[in-house]
């Protein structure tokens, strides 16, 4: 039988999934056409890699000899600029041309860049967004001469840059359009308490004014805020958000909306059932969830005749800002119909849990997250019966060690026996990651694992991902 010839155009999180599950089957023949020069790796830590420079080296999802040795056609540094839909065919940037069966698009977002003067179309190494592996390495060396610099947009990626960049160069100034940090993700107390995080280890904080100007000069860039205060800077970070990378799609005269490519149920264009969208392009209202991209590779796969995962759980999308002083994690579907919210000043702390049909469906845990484990154990199993109540009142420190059939990593699914095995192997954490996948997905977890590895961890309450063994098995 002739392999059917699926082609993944984008070389991300989402097509690194689909490889893992369809690598290795002799009626598949897999292609993956990545931009970037490097192997998927995993996204969500690019900004734990500012900071600890030693991580970049370790967020590949896969080497290049695991997509050998299953057969997978990985191209990377090439760019797909356009579908003939007719012929079958993606042309690439050096006119070569790849044929297809089956077309999957897994383009991911690309950042926006805001209506500001100055800031579009130019070509100045000073200005520019954070969103890939080059992007890192090119803030990296501009730390090393900036003694200022700005972040635009204080939403969860702005925060959390503008802490990474906090003692590393002289003065960090963020700015925001709203008048409260993190947008969605906190109410006004746990924004206030973000920004006096922030001023604290030295960030100047503008809100609720937006930048309407960047004027370059030889050695400095100027930011007009509106109100007419001038920032002198060395340097910009471009942090407002990001969207759909639709471009070829719609070029391909595909539906496309605000969204992303318009999908069916099976993740098939409406206008061509030979072409698939995944992950950040789709308009599935998931985007910026590295596990709703996994979790649309699993379901495409199984289209592609892959079995059924076999999960025990329900992946959960986990969205963690961390910052000197601030942390902030968000799980499930936190902004789902009715809240309950603990609301405690005095320790500032503040938990704001989603309740559907009586059932914990997700929530945002600030200043104090040792309950994440719970919390994440409810979201991702619905049959669970953590309560509310048991959630928010019930004594969190004398917490059983997680059982070795407890998920260390919900992610990937790892068990924490599975990691103490490797312990006993005398791995440490990056091989842990590295043998199991744990840690790849938000990427949470490595506190757990650490835990595990030092001594006494055993009695240590799971950090993010650990699930809570006394309601587990009830
Ligand atoms: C800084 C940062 C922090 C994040 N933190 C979290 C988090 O805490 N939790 C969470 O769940 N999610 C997080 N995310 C989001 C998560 O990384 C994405 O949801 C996930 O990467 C989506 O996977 P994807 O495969 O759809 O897209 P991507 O991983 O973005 O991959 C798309 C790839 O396609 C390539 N591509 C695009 N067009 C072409 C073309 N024409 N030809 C060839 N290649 C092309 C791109 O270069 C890119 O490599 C974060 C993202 C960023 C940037």
């Amino acid at each position: 039988m002739t392999p059917l010839r699926i082609v993944v155009i984008g070389g991300g999180m989402a097509a690194a999934r689909l490889a893992e599950r369809l690598g290795g089957r002799s009626d598949v023949s897999l292609t993956i056409l990545g931009e970037e020069r490097h192997v998927p790796y995993n996204r969500a830590l690019l900004i734990a890699a500012l900071c600890q420079p030693s991580l970049l080296s370790s967020l590949a999802l896969h080497t290049q000899r695991w997509f050998d040795s299953r057969n997978i056609n990985l191209q990377l540094a090439v760019r797909a600029v356009s579908i003939d839909r007719r012929r079958q065919n993606v042309v690439l940037h050096n006119g070569m041309q790849v044929p297809y069966d089956a077309l999957v698009l897994a383009t991911g977002a690309i950042p926006v860049v805001p209506l500001i003067s100055g800031a579009r179309g130019c070509r100045d190494y000073r200005i520019g967004t954070i969103w890939r592996i080059r992007d890192v390495q090119r803030l990296r060396a501009m730390v090393r001469h900036a003694r200022r610099i700005a972040v635009i947009g204080g939403g969860a990626l702005g925060v959390e840059v503008a802490a990474a960049l906090a003692g590393r160069c002289g003065q960090v100034t963020l700015t925001h359009d709203a008048p409260q940090l993190l947008n969605s993700l906190a109410n006004a107390a746990v924004s206030a308490a973000t920004a006096e995080q922030l001023r604290r280890h030295g960030v100047e904080i503008h809100l609720g004014r937006p930048v309407r100007e960047i004027r370059r000069r030889a050695n400095e860039l100027t930011l007009i805020v509106s109100g007419g205060t001038a920032i002198d800077v060395d340097g910009v970070v471009l942090a407002a958000g990001a969207r759909p990378a639709t471009r070829l799609a719609a070029a391909a005269k595909l539906e496309v909306d605000e969204a992303g490519v318009v999908v069916t149920d099976t993740f098939a264009s409406p206008d061509d059932p030979n072409i698939f969208a995944i992950g950040d392009c789709a308009a599935t209202g998931s985007r910026g969830q590295a596990l709703a991209a996994w979790r649309h590779a699993d379901a495409l796969a199984e289209v592609f005749g892959a079995a059924p995962g076999g999960r025990t759980y329900v992946p959960v999308a986990t969205l963690r800002v961390r910052a000197p002083g601030v942390d902030l994690l968000a799980v499930g579907r936190w902004q789902a119909g009715a809240s309950v919210l603990l609301d405690d000043a005095a320790r500032r702390t503040y938990a704001h849990l989603t309740v559907e049909e009586g059932r914990l469906v997700g929530g945002i845990l600030f200043g104090d997250t040792r309950r994440a484990g719970r919390l994440l154990h409810a979201a991702s199993r619905p049959w669970s019966a953590v309560s509310v109540s048991s959630l928010l009142f019930e004594s969190t420190v004398r917490m059983p060690a997680p059982r070795d059939d407890d998920l260390a990593c919900v992610c990937r699914g790892v068990p924490v026996g599975e990691v103490r095995r490797l312990i006993r192997a005398g791995c440490a954490v990056d091989e842990i990651c590295r043998q199991t996948g744990a840690a790849s997905g938000c990427g949470s977890c490595r506190t757990l694992l650490q835990a595990l590895i030092d001594e006494g961890a055993a009695d240590a309450e799971p950090a993010c991902h650990g699930v809570d063994a006394a309601q587990a098995h009830r």
